[in-house]
């Protein structure tokens, strides 16, 4: 990624992100019900029609054991699940990283194997980023939210309150001055 400020270049580190990975997250996973009962399928990601990856599944009340032919993983890869209790009620459910044993709630996958974000050793893109490349990064993010393209034009995305759209433009422009 490269991006441009008053004509100077900069590149941003060629450490991968983990954005730019699958991840699965075990809330995700918990609100699908697939550590109720024991479950099979598939989980996608990107478009439901075109996903530009999906990856087989096989869920027990404490594992998931995940293949996939696209990520290298032919052989399935079992992470155990492990549930904490809350102090108000309920529960939390985590991965168990299956390099380092530790508790997380998100894994990703780099090339293959899915681990935690540590096993992998990189970071987020937003702790890599100078003050003025996060801005230019929320900037466009904003951006993307807030405009639907209408031809030439930008418009209010159908569905947003006006009221949304107005606190966000208000901070798109105070960001873009
Ligand atoms: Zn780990």
């Amino acid at each position: 990624m490269t991006g441009s400020g008053r004509g100077k270049w900069y590149r941003l580190g060629t450490k991968p992100c983990l954005e730019d990975y699958p991840r699965l997250a075990i809330k995700d996973l918990k609100d699908m019900g697939i550590f109720e009962k024991p479950m099979s399928g598939a989980l996608t990601w990107g478009d439901k029609q075109h996903p530009w990856l999906s990856v087989r599944f096989t869920s027990t009340l404490a594992s998931l054991s995940i293949s996939s032919r696209k990520l290298g993983l032919f052989e399935p890869q079992f992470i155990d699940i492990d549930k904490t209790h809350c102090n108000f009620g309920g529960y939390r459910m985590w991965f168990i990283c299956p390099d380092c044993n530790k508790r997380c709630a998100f894994i990703y996958s780099m090339g293959h194997q899915f681990l935690c974000r540590a096993c992998h050793g990189v970071g987020y893109r937003s702790q890599r980023m100078t003050s003025s490349q996060r801005r230019y990064s929320k900037l466009n993010k904003l951006e993307q939210r807030l405009f639907e393209k209408r031809g030439d034009i930008r418009v209010k995305p159908k569905g947003m309150h006006w009221r949304t759209f107005a606190e966000l433009h208000k901070v798109y422009l105070q960001l873009s001055k």
